[in-house]
């Protein structure tokens, strides 16, 4: 039995005026879904839940029945793990924003999303300055770097609490760097990267021509080692990922699961939907279990853009889930998100999601695809591991 996941990052929503009172998913012309949902069996999950960051990371491993209070490594280690850094025993895994800072007052998260080749000479340069045996700096793609820390004395058994940066644009830093134990080293970091950041030929010369320099480093999302069960020995099947977000391909890897990569995925409306349809259709041919993920989706909603969300649950509805289903009708299909993103609040939420069951040998009747009709079927699951046995095992 062949098994596919559609997820539509944040595709859930509160109801918007702009929409006529509608939420993006009741607004969209969504045939595909809406016939699935028919069949299947439709309900609501709850994913994220209190005391866990509210993020694409949490949400998805514990839809997939990896709970965070027992599982979750931290953003950081999922990003490493996407980059192919194992870490060991008791090392660190930081996520390292290069921004800008004005008088004090986070202006940029991304130093104007700076491209690849200049954070990878930047983060260099602090390698020589600030490096040692014990602290790394990797470069990864654009302001999303890494840094690893072997874990010694308060850095050993224990990550401090911070802050992201996209959380904090317009207030005064010195209320928002890490706290707790351990937090010292990485305020050092941080003040050090200012004083030489700022000095460095390649922001000299970007302040010349007008863009923002990337004059401090933020770290934040700390992981550690992830332990767990592989996907394959949890469930019994071989399972592969298809996402043009890094942590997400790093749950992926952490699960042994097929990371498949499709050229010119973006992570927004116009990525390669064609392009993860026909690499999902490819590689259900040899895998039992097969997760596309969008990203689309959840961007609209944080650029506050409802008809723009209307658009991209339009074109997963049509691209991703339309052809999926024609090309393998047999297959049991589970069609939902991760978490919802409110379009109005710009920022993601913990509101239950509403998700399809397709192919599993029940149905509720539930008349359209949408937040409101998944609730009225009074199916609420509380855990991942209960939706996902259901989804694998049929009923
Ligand atoms: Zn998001």
């Amino acid at each position: 039995m062949k098994h596919v996941m559609l997820i539509a990052d944040g595709m859930a929503d509160h109801s918007l005026s702009q929409l006529g009172g509608k939420t993006p998913l009741q607004k969209a012309y969504t045939p595909n879904m809406d016939r699935l949902a028919k069949e299947g069996y439709c309900g609501l999950i709850t994913t994220l839940k209190e005391g866990f960051p509210l993020g694409s990371d949490v949400a998805i491993l514990s839809l997939l029945g990896y709970p965070p209070d027992k599982f979750y490594p931290g953003r950081g280690s999922l990003e490493a793990a996407s980059q192919g850094i194992k870490l060991k025993g008791h090392e660190k895994a930081f996520r390292v924003n290069l921004v800008t800072i004005e008088d004090g007052i986070m202006a940029d998260y991304s130093a104007e999303h700076i491209p690849s080749s200049q954070s990878r000479v930047l983060m260099r340069y602090l390698n020589e300055k600030l490096g040692d045996r014990n602290i790394q700096f990797h470069p990864g793609v654009s302001y999303r770097n890494l840094l690893i820390i072997k874990g010694k004395g308060e850095i050993k058994d224990n990550i401090p609490f911070t802050t992201p940066p996209h959380d904090i644009i317009g207030k005064e830093v010195r209320n928002y760097l890490p706290r707790g134990r351990g937090a010292n080293l990485l305020k050092r970091l941080i003040k050090l990267s200012q004083e030489y950041l700022p000095q460095h030929p390649l922001n000299i010369k970007r302040m010349k021509k007008g863009l923002p320099p990337a004059n401090s480093i933020w770290i934040w999302g700390g992981g550690k080692k992830p332990h767990g069960e592989s996907f394959q020995k949890k469930y019994g099947i071989k399972a592969g990922i298809i996402s043009a977000v890094d942590v997400i391909k790093g749950i992926g890897t952490i699960l042994d699961m097929e990371v498949i990569k499709v050229r010119k995925a973006t992570g927004d409306i116009h990525t390669n939907w064609r392009g993860k349809a026909k690499a999902g259709i490819k590689a259900l041919r040899k895998l039992d279990l097969v997760i596309i993920h969008i990203e689309a989706t959840d961007e609209a909603a944080h650029m506050g853009d409802p008809h723009l969300k209307v658009a991209a649950i339009e074109s997963f509805d049509r691209e991703i889930v339309g052809r999926i289903i024609s090309a393998h009708p047999e297959a049991r299909v589970f069609v939902g998100c991760d978490h919802a993103t409110s379009t109005t609040l710009r920022t993601h939420t913990r509101d239950p999601i509403p998700f399809i069951l397709w192919g599993i040998g029940k149905s509720n009747n539930c008349p359209t695809f949408s937040e409101v009709s998944a609730r009225l079927t009074g199916v609420h699951f509380k855990s991942g591991e209960e939706l996902m046995k259901l989804f694998i095992m049929g009923k």
